[in-house]
């Protein structure tokens, strides 16, 4: 924009005008300039003017205000940009050369006053030319806009920086990354990825609360930090996981060495609630050139080497191998197919007899899943639970083989044994599906089933992450009659604490102590124990995987309430079970 220069309204009127009207007109610019003052300082707005003629310079109040300079005190041309920002002083010095050719600018930079202050401030010079297009008068505002440029600056680290520890964030690390990358590519030096994945947050969040993980994380990114050398970068990605850039590496070495670094300012004892920790991770390794040349690949890369480090043992390395992508790759294949399955209806229910002791003949069956057009041909559901465990698809797997085992057994109840029992596993993920009550009542109210035919199998294998929640989803389901089983008692290393937290009806005994049991004095003696135990607390004993006859007669001496295994009858289909039961001879 180029203003055109005239002659000033206040003198034009003075000249054409008589004095009374000069008086008004003198009167009405008073106000105008005491609203201009207002406005200015109300808005934080300055106003330059030079006439370039006369070299008359002037600022208004408030642009003296800005620029932190006493008000009306003299000045000349360089009192603004002495007070511009070093940084910004070439750019506002070249814009200013432009200004005195004609072009106008408006430009955000930071000022320093004289006491150190900085602000940031919006310069907006505009030159006025005369009818020849003669630059004869500049004209500019300035803006303090301090406030505003911090709180953008603000959310612009926000958007680039985790807010609990301030680290770099997921979109900060890859851009930082990509540099790293192109950085070594070009002086032939390496770069590591490490991902590091903190292993108990999650039970020192549910034990301890939330601010006290959070104490944790911070902590952990302080001990990271603390490893690193000058250009190194720790970076922030997710609840317990960070990511570590090793920027200029000349060996993998190097990765290991931080690694064994990080690991042991972890390992320094910290109190957390009431007792004292030393934290663990597991650590992942991809590296550059050698694995990738992308950031998303390296990330991604390093990612499943922590994967592979975690599983295989907890506080381990591992770096980044191809056979861990294609893995992972055939991970996400049987995923995608698994739920596919579940929604078409493909997997199946097997059902093993359970023998009651006192009666001898099939007091009730045990549904077994099976998913018979598996891709690896692995039919088994050991191969497919921990995985729908893992993705979340065991919940939808678990409603199928509700409704599925319910509404099989239901039709044996009505047309050939009425009392037989059902007993289906139950995941403990299931049992964190608030949802999961309700899914089972409908399954046998939609079957005809009446609820105390129906036994839940849970696991006590694993840490349950929120017993009272656990524990208050099953009292829900006890209180419809329905009895809860726990299964593998015995393997897991709570077991007592799981008995004790949840209300069970029987304890089944793990085929682990089942098949000790002839040659193991020690596997006797548990066996005994378990079922002395699960008698005296009121609970029903069920011995699994019994698979010969001596194995029965021991159990049975030992007083066991119930028997399942090949010894019996395998896991068989629905119409097998049928035929089955139909021709049921009484066990000896
Ligand atoms: P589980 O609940 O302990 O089931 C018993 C397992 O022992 C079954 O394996 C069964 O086929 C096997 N078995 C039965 N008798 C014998 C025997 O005499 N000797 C030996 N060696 N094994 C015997 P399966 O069917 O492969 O199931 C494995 C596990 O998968 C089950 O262990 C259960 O934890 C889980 N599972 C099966 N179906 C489901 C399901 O619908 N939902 C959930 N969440 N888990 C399931
Ligand atoms: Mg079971």
């Amino acid at each position: 924009m180029t203003l055109r220069a005239h002659t000033p309204i206040a003198e034009l009127d003075l000249a054409e005008r008589g004095v009374d009207s000069s008086m008004r007109i003198r009167r009405a610019l008073v106000a105008a300039e005491t609203t201009l003052h207002l406005i200015e300082r109300t808005a934080h707005i300055g106003t330059y003017n030079l006439d370039i003629v006369t070299g008359k310079r002037t600022w208004s109040d408030e642009l003296y205000r800005i620029l932190g300079v006493p008000v009306g005190s003299p000045i000349d041309s360089t009192s603004y940009v002495r007070r511009v920002h070093p940084d910004d002083l070439a750019a506002i010095l070249a814009l200013r050369e432009a200004l005195h050719n004609g072009v106008g600018f408006s430009r955000e930079h930071r000022i320093v006053l004289d006491d150190g202050t900085e602000r940031w401030m919006e310069t907006n010079m505009q030159p006025v030319v005369d009818a020849h297009g003669a630059v004869v008068w500049l004209f500019g505002t300035g803006v303090d806009i301090t406030t505003r440029k911090v709180a953008e600056l603000e959310l612009a680290f926000l958007a680039h920086h985790d807010a609990l520890t301030g680290l770099p964030n997921r979109t900060l690390l890859a851009e930082t990354l990509a540099a790293a990358l192109t950085a070594a590519g070009s002086s032939g030096r390496q770069v590591a990825v490490i991902y590091v994945d903190l292993d108990d947050l999650k039970r020192i969040n549910d034990t301890y609360g939330h601010a006290e993980g959070d104490r944790v994380i911070r902590r952990c990114a302080q001990c990271l930090t603390a490893c690193m050398r000058a250009g190194d970068v720790v970076a922030r990605v997710g609840g317990d996981e960070f990511v570590v850039i090793l920027a200029d590496m000349e060996s993998n070495a190097e990765a290991t060495r931080a690694v064994q670094r990080m690991r042991a300012a972890l390992a320094e004892p910290m109190s957390i609630g009431t007792v004292t920790m030393r934290l663990r991770a597991s650590f992942g390794i991809s590296c550059f050139p050698a694995d990738g040349d992308s950031a998303d690949q390296l990330i991604r890369y390093a990612d499943l080497a922590m994967y592979h480090a975690k599983n295989t043992q907890r506080g381990e390395v591992a770096y980044f191998e191809p056979s861990l992508r294609d893995a992972a790759v055939d991970r996400l294949r049987l995923e995608h197919e698994l739920g596919n399955a579940i929604a078409n209806g493909e997997l199946v229910l097997h059902y093993q007899p359970i023998i009651d002791a006192r009666t001898k003949r099939i007091g009730g069956v045990e549904a077994l899943v099976r998913w018979p057009n598996s891709p690896n041909g692995d039919t088994s559901p050991e191969s497919f639970i921990p995985l729908a465990e893992e993705t979340g698809l065991i919940v939808p797997l678990g409603a199928f083989v509700l409704r599925e085992a319910t509404r099989a057994i239901a039709e044996l109840q009505r047309t050939a044994r009425p009392e037989l029992r059902l007993a289906v596993n139950l995941s403990l993920r299931q049992l964190s599906d608030d949802a999961l009550p309700a899914t089972v009542e409908a399954a046998l109210a939609r079957a005809g089933m009446p609820p105390n035919l129906l036994d839940l199998e849970i696991t006590e294998t694993y840490l349950v992450s929120d017993p009272a929640r656990a524990a208050a989803q099953l009292g829900r389901l006890t209180r419809l009659g329905i009895r809860i089983a726990v299964d593998n008692f015995g393997t897991g290393y709570s077991a007592l604490t799981f008995v004790r937290q949840f209300p069970a009806h029987l304890l089944k005994l793990d085929r682990w102590f089942v098949a000790e049991i002839e040659r193991s004095e020690a596997s006797r003696t548990i066996a005994a124990a378990i079922i002395d135990l699960a008698c005296k607390l009121g609970m029903r004993s069920v011995a699994e995987g019994v698979e010969t006859a001596a194995q029965h007669r021991l159990l049975d001496e030992l007083g066991c309430d119930a028997f399942q295994g090949f010894y019996y009858a395998p896991p068989m289909t629905a119409g097998d079970l049928r035929d089955y039961l139909a021709s049921e001879r009484r066990v000896a």
